[in-house]
């Protein structure tokens, strides 16, 4: 055994983007939060009122129209995937079961 170490592969949903393999761009959520205000505060707004009001907060973030950034793009920890993988220590991963595993009768 001479200090031989045994080593598994932990395969995980992504952290970073919940599994779904992509991040969407938190902008895009405050955007449709300043939309809502914004059709509360004008009743009867046209929808070109609508959008001049979205280029204005956009170009107010700095971006200018029609140079929004993505709404969402491939996760970089996953490389879109989902699941991540690392090595870990087998005494490690069973410490980890144990502490987690509920038994299921399968
Ligand atoms: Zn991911």
């Amino acid at each position: 055994m001479n200090g031989a170490k045994f080593l598994v592969i932990c395969e995980e949903t992504c952290p970073e983007c919940k599994g779904a393999g992509v991040v969407s761009n938190e902008l895009y959520q405050k955007l449709a939060e300043y939309r809502q205000a914004w059709k509360r505060e004008h009743p009867g707004a046209t929808v070109a009122g609508q959008l001049a009001a979205d280029d204005e907060w956009m170009l107010e973030k700095g971006y200018l129209p029609a140079k929004w950034p993505a709404e969402e793009w491939e996760c970089d920890e996953c490389a879109g995937l989902g699941k991540r993988r690392r090595q870990v220590e087998l005494k490690e991963a069973l410490n980890e079961l144990g502490k987690t595993s509920k038994p299921t009768g399968q």
